[in-house]
């Protein structure tokens, strides 16, 4: 570009007629020199533009909305790193009886003051630690058997969540999956037990399977398990992924056993910024009672001021959600977070039927159990179309929404299916004004007289092979 024609620059020359805003952003290596903090504000800030706004996001679980007062307290607790409880003794504290609040949710029947358990950046760090604690209580009852431990492995369905993979790949455990099948849509629990050997450091049933948003039947597991681990000797436990299903069953379903009830349930774990309602790094896991967290997972540090014991991968982490979750547990109560998330509901069962009356698709499910669904073309239709759900999906990205389609796990991965995740923060009016956009979207795509580029690969089966979408 021609420098020469710009005058000197000073303190009044305008952001957009900086000689920055012409220039190339860096992309490898750190300026020489400073940029006016407006300006360099300016520049991070209109990276974000094209992206969509997180509230029409409709693929994430994660929270996209929080009163005033939340993001408030959250804001002003930016500078707070967690790890430093001896600096930030309250922090601690309100860490504890967001724990023991979660933990009395779940039915936990520990008397101690503090329930055992931890908090993590999300549902992964937390699958993790109730998943090592697994392992390490497996390890310890084998080594006390003289038995040999070193090859232990998980057992759980195909609609695993990829922390699990990462889990089995990072501690070396073989992962030993039971296929979603149309007839099992969730976990097949004779099945699971079969896969079951001496081992079987633990099953993990999922609460609002991330694929699908079915529940496993947890109860019926717990049962199962009982009389096998009475016949073999063995002491499989229940880790339960409740990610999503762990903020929605105890105010949605309360008399449902899927949770600390039930005998085998040993610790569960949910995303504190998916259901919980927080902005997004919270975690939570819990263990039924204290014997059940194995001493090698907790660390002490004495450099901070005073000995801490700390249960978790991280060590710094941002403070600020456990402010927000410990301010929406007195904000909304329980009854609030039950109205929130009975609206999800509502509002996720709404668009569910208006879909399902739609001729060209099919519902996965006929019952909506957390606040999202899946959808498919409907078969029939399919024969005929000339066009995709990955059609779909570009098309309302167009006005803002993200709404994902993607392919199933392994043996049903010929289906191409839609998601969407209903939270906090979207009302009957969004509702309606995005199945407006996919009913003018549809109407568009049946104009069509050639197949699109995404049905010609669909049906040359190109998608199944991984080489047109990722997910
Ligand atoms: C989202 C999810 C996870 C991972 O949770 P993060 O909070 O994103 O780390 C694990 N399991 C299930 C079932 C999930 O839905």
């Amino acid at each position: 570009m021609d420098q020469q024609k710009h005058t000197t620059e000073d303190t009044l020359t305008d952001i957009f007629g900086s000689k920055e805003m012409r220039s190339p952003a860096p992309t490898e290596f750190i300026p020489k020199n400073k940029t006016a903090p407006e300006i360099a504000y300016q520049l991070v800030k209109d990276e974000t533009y094209p992206q969509t706004q997180p509230r029409l996001n409709l693929a994430t679980f994660v929270t996209t909305y929080m009163d005033d007062y939340a993001t408030r307290l959250m804001n002003e607790a930016i500078n707070i790193n967690y790890i430093d409880e001896t600096e930030y003794p309250r922090v601690a504290v309100m860490c504890g009886r967001c724990l023991n609040i979660v933990a009395n949710m779940w039915n936990s029947p520990e008397k101690a003051e503090w329930k055992t358990g931890a908090l993590g950046i999300g549902s992964s760090e937390a699958c993790m630690l109730g998943g090592v604690a697994a392992w390490l209580r497996w390890r310890a009852r084998r080594k006390a058997a003289g038995k040999p431990f070193d090859k232990p492995n998980l057992v759980m369905s195909t609609g695993f969540q990829v922390v699990w993979e990462k889990f089995c790949q990072l501690w070396q455990i073989e992962m030993r999956t039971v296929p979603l099948t149309l007839d099992h849509p969730t976990l097949d629990i004779d099945e699971a037990l079969k896969a079951c050997d001496e081992n079987t450091i633990c099953i993990v049933p999922i609460a609002g399977v991330t694929w699908t948003g079915l529940d496993d039947d947890i109860e019926g597991l717990d049962k199962a398990l009982d009389a096998y681990n009475a016949k073999t000797g063995y002491e499989i436990p229940i880790h339960v992924d409740a990610a999503s299903g762990g903020f929605i069953l105890p105010f949605l379903h309360p008399e449902k056993k899927w949770d600390f009830r039930l005998k085998w349930v040993l610790s569960i774990s949910t995303s504190g910024h998916k259901y919980g309602l927080v902005y997004p790094g919270l975690g939570w896991v819990v263990w039924k009672d204290k014997k059940y967290l194995p001493d090698e997972m907790s660390f002490s540090v004495n450099y901070l001021g005073a000995n801490i014991t700390q249960v978790g991968l991280n060590f710094s982490r941002p403070a600020a959600q456990i402010l927000g979750q410990y301010y929406n547990f007195i904000r909304l109560g329980f009854e609030g977070y039950k109205e929130v998330q009975q609206n999800s509901m509502d509002i996720a069962k709404y668009c569910h039927e208006q879909i399902g009356k739609m001729p060209c698709f099919r519902n996965y499910a006929k019952e909506v159990v957390n606040p999202l669904f899946i959808w498919m073309m409907d078969p029939e239709y399919d024969k005929k179309a000339k066009w995709t759900l990955f059609d779909l999906q570009a098309a309302l990205q167009q006005s803002g929404w993200m709404v994902p389609a993607y392919t199933m796990p392994k043996n049903i991965d010929e289906m191409i299916v839609m998601r969407i995740v209903v939270r906090q923060g979207m009302s009957r009016d969004m509702a309606d004004m995005l199945l407006g956009d996919i009913r003018n979207a549809v109407a568009e795509f049946e104009k069509l007289r050639y197949p699109t580029p995404s049905r010609i690969k669909y049906e040359n089966k190109e998608h199944q092979k991984g080489k047109v979408y990722t997910h």
